[in-house]
């Protein structure tokens, strides 16, 4: 076990480890890391740690129990660590002594230093995948006339195209040398003196790792299809190198997929049972198919910029990012959290919904492998909702529902379970 200077191991509770094959080997008493986060963060992550503890309780009767370890970064982590540690190497390291941690949202800092903090975690551990499932819960004020419909779960590479940071500002001398050698290069193309310009790469690892875990998980959970979300008829080699490497890593997995073009020919366009198909939608189409068909879909595999926006579209779908988790996933450790911002207005005040951090936490559960407590808090979260308690987010929208603090909900939650 590492030594560190201020973090501190609870003496009870074991490491979760990595099989031969990859795969976490989780102990009863895993430790689990967590980042409280900034502004907010303190008061949903101390009502759903509540009802993550409480559930696990109950549902295991006492046999099985989260050891939480308090670990830094935002700027909690300045006042522990000092100016400018927004990520202290420890946080890091415990990461990935401990495997999977969960976190708050936590406050990008302006100005100099580390650029975003979310980034950088995700950078460093190498978590390459997005994972935001995005479904509907009873009663949750939607502005689509059927959001039970939408039941998906995206997956959205990490760490490349647009968002890899390599960019350059109009009139630097960087932006200008690439432009000359663009025009020398390629004097067909238009590229207008004193742009300013950006990079997108996208590799063969990089996509094929994404889809891998995408058809992975599709299979795992019984789920109909993966699609491939790509813009392809414009960007050929980027875009459409993603689509093309994702077919060929939907190849690996041999009979247990069949692509779209196999259904149409060899069957009717009927998918056999037991196989998950394979399919590819351009972006754009794929926005319009999501609001006019969504129940068609089940898991989406995309790139960066593409997920970013398809998340939060869908989270729209069905009533906000209050209730939307998400997860980034690598093959060595993994982090879930928040996906909203820090909210500082409400900072202290016990009111925003927690329900973000707690499904992040579900889904923490999921990955441990411990599905009845995650079940158990989903049937909870929906009765609780359905009663029209909820907080001032939801309460703003539902008639007759009566405001509760956040404190309260996940009170209300626990004692649901
Ligand atoms: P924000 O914190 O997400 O808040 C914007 C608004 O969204 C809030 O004022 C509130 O709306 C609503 N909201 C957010 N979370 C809510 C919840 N749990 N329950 C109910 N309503 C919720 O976005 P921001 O103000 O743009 O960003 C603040 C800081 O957070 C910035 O430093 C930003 O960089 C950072 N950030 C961090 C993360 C992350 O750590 N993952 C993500 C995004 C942003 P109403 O005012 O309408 O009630």
């Amino acid at each position: 076990m590492s030594t560190y200077k201020h973090i501190q191991v609870p003496s009870h509770g074991e490491h979760i480890t990595l099989g031969s094959d990859g795969a976490i080997q989780v102990p009863d008493e895993p430790i689990l890391p967590f980042i409280e986060g900034d502004g907010t963060g303190p008061d949903i992550w101390k009502a759903a740690s509540y009802v993550l503890d409480e559930t696990v309780r109950k549902v295991y009767g006492g046999k099985r129990k989260i050891s939480w370890v308090e670990i830094y970064a935002g700027e909690k982590s300045l006042k522990v660590y000092g100016e400018n540690q927004w990520l202290p190497e420890e946080t890091l390291e415990a990461i990935k002594e401990f495997k999977i941690a969960i976190k708050g949202p936590l406050t990008t800092p302006v100005g100099g230093g580390i650029r975003s903090i979310n980034v950088a975690l995700r950078q460093e551990l190498d978590l390459y995948a997005c994972v935001r499932p995005v479904r509907w819960f009873q009663g949750v004020p939607a502005p689509v006339k059927e959001p039970h419909k939408l039941d998906v779960v995206i997956f959205r590479e990490n760490t490349e195209d647009v968002y890899s940071g390599i960019e350059f500002d109009a009139n630097t001398s960087e932006a200008n040398e690439l432009i000359a050698f663009l025009k020398q290069k390629l004097p067909k193309k238009f590229v207008r003196e004193g742009s300013a310009l950006g990079v997108k790469p996208v590799s063969a690892f990089g996509s094929k790792r994404l889809v891998r875990r995408a058809i992975q998980f599709a299979i795992d959970k019984n789920l109909p299809s993966v699609t491939l979300v790509h813009k392809g008829n414009i960007m050929k080699f980027t875009e459409g190198g993603f689509m093309k490497w994702g077919y060929e890593a939907a190849k690996e997995f041999g009979d247990k997929v069949i692509t779209e073009a196999e259904v149409y020919e060899k069957h009717g366009g009927k998918t056999p049972a037991g196989k998950v198909l394979i399919q590819d939608r351009i972006a754009d189409a794929m926005f319009q198919q999501l609001l006019l068909r969504p129940d068609e879909y089940s898991v989406l595999a995309t790139l960066n910029l593409n997920g970013d926006y398809l998340s939060d579209a869908c989270a729209a779908q069905v009533g906000g990012l209050g209730l939307a988790p998400g997860a980034n996933i690598g093959d060595r450790a993994a982090v879930f959290e928040a996906t909203h911002g820090t909210a500082p207005k409400y900072a202290g005040l016990d009111k925003i919904n927690p329900g973000s951090v707690l499904l992040s936490g579900v889904m923490m559960l999921q990955h441990l492998g411990w599905d009845e407590a995650a079940d158990a808090i989903f049937r909870a979260l929906s009765q609780t909702i359905s009663h029209r308690k909820v907080t001032y987010d939801l309460a703003r929208q539902m008639e007759g529902s009566t405001e509760v603090k956040c404190s309260e909900f996940g009170r209300l939650i626990a004692e649901a379970i």
